[in-house]
């Protein structure tokens, strides 16, 4: 059976149901997430766990970026990215090196570095996959968390790469501190698919490289959003704004 039978297969067996559409009007205060939307993950040729050639998804997952960062930048909405960022010395198995500290790898995609200029954004250089726990402080505070609370945030649209591993490490930690009381007045955590992007590491290609991992990437997309609506995300395929109306 053809990979693509496979994977249209699964989504019958495991839909997510991404039908929904939200439409973001101001009412609700809704702060977007960006996880890692770096070169050494995004930009074509920039280190080893970068593209080698140019990506669909990845381009797809920056430019729906770059279209809601705009939108938030422009109503002064909350914005948080997390950057992918690495000690030489400290390696994050089983992942080759990448986004070392100082390097361009861990500086947001060249559409996206206007954003280190603007007031309503929080930068978060992070040393692991999680960002949540990436966001841990040595004296136990967390940026994330005081990101929530100063800004009043009650819904998170989060966004990034990668869909399966930090996008889904992030989102299920921020779903679990969130019913755990850490994260009041969050109530919503929503997953875009459509600005979500992982990488392709398709079989025949894996089994050439010594102890890699299969990854093929319209599966693991699939599967990372399924599990994160599974640990209680909203999964949503549309995003759109609206003006708030006057009373
Ligand atoms: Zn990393």
């Amino acid at each position: 059976m053809a990979s693509s039978q496979i994977i249209d297969l699964l989504k019958v067996e495991l839909p997510v149901e991404q039908g929904a559409s939200l439409v973001l009007t101001g009412d609700v205060k809704t702060g977007l997430v960006l996880v890692d939307v770096v070169n050494g993950f995004c930009t074509v040729g920039a280190g080893n766990l970068a593209p080698k050639v140019p990506d669909k998804q990845i381009s797809g997952m920056v430019d729906e970026t770059l279209r809601l960062a705009t939108a938030f930048c422009e109503s002064k909405w909350p914005v948080f990215a997390f950057l992918d960022c690495h000690h030489p010395d400290i390696p994050e198995h089983p992942y080759p090196p990448h986004c070392i500290a100082g390097t361009d790898e861990t500086k947001l995609v060249p559409a996206l570095q206007w954003l280190e200029n603007e007031p309503n954004v929080t930068l978060r250089p992070k040393d692991c996959i999680d960002g949540y726990i990436g966001s841990t402080e040595k004296d136990g505070s967390n940026v994330f968390i005081d990101w929530v609370k100063t800004n009043h945030i009650k819904a998170i649209l989060v966004v990034g790469i990668c869909t399966d591993i930090c996008v889904l490490d992030f989102v299920c930690s921020a779903l679990s501190a969130r019913n755990h009381g850490f994260l009041t007045p969050l109530e919503d955590v929503i997953v875009y698919s459509h600005a979500c992007a992982t990488f392709d590491l398709p079989i025949h290609v894996a089994q050439t490289i010594e102890g890699a991992m299969a990854h093929p990437q319209e599966l693991m997309h699939h599967i990372g959003l399924y599990m994160a609506k599974g640990r209680g995300a909203r999964v949503v395929s549309e995003v759109s704004f609206e003006c708030m109306k006057n009373p």
